[in-house]
């Protein structure tokens, strides 16, 4: 039996929800990379703006997933369309850290924080992966 151990399953699924938003966040942040390293852009600077109109995105807009559906995918202040590739990479990207962790649990022997380790460690190495796929295939388009 799986939760026959000393993870109770309400802290499975709190963590697995927990790390699923941690993922949301690479995502995000993937988003930005293969946005702006194809293009030769700084990583970091500016921060997050509408690439048509040029205005600045609000925190509140720069959620995960949930920015992209309050503005119903379009910007605030010009009003034009956002692309989806945003919301979709960052669900799947929080997705994958979520597949990630289920597949590291039987490795961590019941141990939490082995399991909160190995989870974010393989988060890591295939948001690496999954990031430097992103880039190459520059899917982003303004
Ligand atoms: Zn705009």
């Amino acid at each position: 039996m799986p939760f026959e151990n000393n993870i109770p399953f309400e802290l499975y699924v709190f963590f697995l929800i927990w790390i699923g938003l941690i993922g949301s966040i690479v995502g995000s942040f993937l988003n930005v990379l293969a946005y702006r390293i194809p293009r030769g852009m700084n990583i970091a600077f500016p921060a997050s703006h509408c690439p048509k109109c040029g205005a600045k995105i609000r925190p509140w807009h720069n959620v995960p997933v949930f920015g992209w559906i309050i503005l119903r995918g379009k910007c605030k202040d010009c009003h034009e369309p956002i692309s989806p590739m945003y919301p979709i990479i960052e669900a799947l990207t929080g997705f994958f850290w979520v597949l990630a962790s289920m597949f590291v649990f039987p490795m961590a022997n019941n141990n939490f924080t082995l399991w909160a380790l190995y989870s974010i460690g393989a988060g890591i190495a295939l948001s690496v992966v999954w990031g430097a796929i992103l880039v190459w295939m520059n899917r982003i388009k303004d």
